[in-house]
């Protein structure tokens, strides 16, 4: 064991000591050699050894450089070696975490671990919260527990009784909710097109005046960082305008709840402790491995009524804290625990100092590519940036050679009928000359096709 460990974590290591030297994406020849994954079922047992040397050697240089300080695509962070050993260890431990009764570290850590979360993004302090895989399930997670709410409050259990024959809830969105919004409504029965759709600004924010007056069960789904142009929703003007309502207030702030936790851009998050959930990632700004969602709840006993496997009437007997009261599984892993080695050694300073260094980089990119005469289309606030290289097509080409170069990787989008290639800075590991080398090669991709008169 110990010998198939050691290799095991010097393949990692190299692996990660020669990422920042690779081309970002996997090489044609690199993606032809995964078919030699496409194997029989052996009938017989392989040196462990042998099994992990063809994982690397065939996996590895298949591998995108996510966890590399160059890929600036999707909103996607590394890992903090911190948040990588503590996942290491944690693996080691291997913690069913779903009970304090026999997972007692795993309990406390993930608790402390959403306190300080609670305390960073400067949230009621006793809001309550769960880990769970992404932002995906942790609107899932929070809006479960809206539902919760909004139908106790009209005499509906909708944990015991189900939405056949309850009251209808009104659903508000806005027009330019991440895809992933609506997924969680349909896993809800909310329905993915069941909702009315707020039109946005020229920034995609939530319009607030153009919120129809509502009554009754309802919730409103607000954004913090939209996933495009990295905007914020009005969020203090949605909650204060629906307040009167008695709606529920979410918000999905998988990258841009981050922002709460600097000085410099907590200005975008203002009103955000006026709302009744909040769920973010933390695989994706705070650079933890993959996968780690958060949800944040004012009031736990709504997020503990969805989610508890024991009815809301049949409270749960233990005086600790049981991760599986809150979270939509049963066994899980302790994910928590990259968060709080993140945070441990980060500290408040250091978690602020990520989110600004990434921003910065974001605005330096911006400012050279705008300097170059290229269109940027969108205020850089946060850490996105998107570019348009002329026309749809030329701009689609200049990604795709951006990506062949293969010293950094932005993706496309289409954002309110635009073509642009999206720069996401969301890496720990990203220098100033990460991005100086980043920006030569785009620039030098968009050159030729600027000579060649496309
Ligand atoms: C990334 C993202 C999601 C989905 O998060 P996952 O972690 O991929 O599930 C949802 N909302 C926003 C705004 C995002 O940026």
């Amino acid at each position: 064991m110990r010998t198939l460990l050691q290799t095991s974590s010097e393949i990692a290591i190299r692996y990660l000591e020669d990422i920042g030297n690779r081309k970002v994406a996997p090489s044609g020849e690199a993606i032809d050699g995964i078919e030699r994954f496409r194997e029989q079922l052996p009938e017989s047992p392989t040196d462990p050894e042998q099994v992990i040397r063809m994982l690397d050697e065939i996996g590895s240089p298949a591998s995108m450089a996510m966890a590399g300080p160059r890929f600036f695509g999707f909103v996607i962070g590394g890992s903090l070696p911190a948040a990588l050993a503590a996942n290491w260890l944690a693996a080691a431990w291997d913690q069913n975490s779903a009970l304090y009764e026999v997972t007692p570290a795993t309990a406390v850590i993930e608790e402390v671990a959403l306190e300080w979360l609670v305390d960073l993004f400067g949230l009621p302090n006793y809001s309550g919260g769960a880990f769970v895989t992404g932002a995906t399930v942790a609107n899932f997670t929070a809006l479960a527990a809206a539902r919760h709410e909004v139908l106790k409050k009209a005499d509906w259990n909708v944990e015991a009784n189900g939405l056949f024959g309850a009251p209808p809830i009104t659903v508000i969105v806005s027009e330019e909710a991440h895809p992933t919004l609506f997924k969680s409504l349909g896993m809800l029965g909310l329905g993915r097109n069941r909702v009315i759709r707020v039109p946005v600004d020229g920034q995609g924010r939530m319009r607030a005046e153009a919120i129809p007056t509502i009554a009754g069960p309802s919730i409103v789904c607000t954004q913090a960082g939209n996933i495009n142009t990295g905007a914020f929703d009005p969020i203090g003007e949605i909650c204060d305008a629906v307040r009167s309502a008695g709606a529920w207030v979410h918000i999905d702030g998988a990258f841009g709840l981050w922002a709460a936790a600097t000085h410099k851009y907590s200005c975008l998050t203002e009103g955000i402790t006026k709302a009744d959930s909040w769920a973010t990632d933390g695989h994706k700004w705070l650079n933890v491995p993959y996968d780690c969602g958060i949800t944040l709840v004012r009031r736990p006993h709504a997020l503990q009524a969805a989610m508890a496997i024991t009815a809301e009437y049949l409270p749960t007997e233990s005086t600790y804290r049981n991760p599986s009261d809150f979270t939509p599984e049963l066994s899980r892993r302790a994910r928590g625990i990259e968060v709080w080695a993140a945070l441990r050694q980060l500290g408040r300073r250091g978690v602020s100092d990520m989110i600004d260094r990434c921003c910065r980089h974001a605005r330096r990119f911006a400012g050279e590519l705008a300097n170059a005469g290229y269109e940027i289309l969108n205020d850089v606030v946060l850490n996105q940036v998107l570019v348009s290289f002329g026309d749809a097509e030329t701009t689609r080409k200049i990604i795709a050679d951006t990506q062949t170069d293969g010293v950094c990787w932005c993706g496309g989008t289409v954002w309110q009928g635009h073509t642009a290639m999206r720069i996401s800075v969301s890496s720990w590991a990203t220098t100033d000359e990460d991005v100086e080398m980043s920006l030569k090669s785009i620039l030098k991709v968009a050159g030729k096709y600027a000579s060649s008169g496309l």
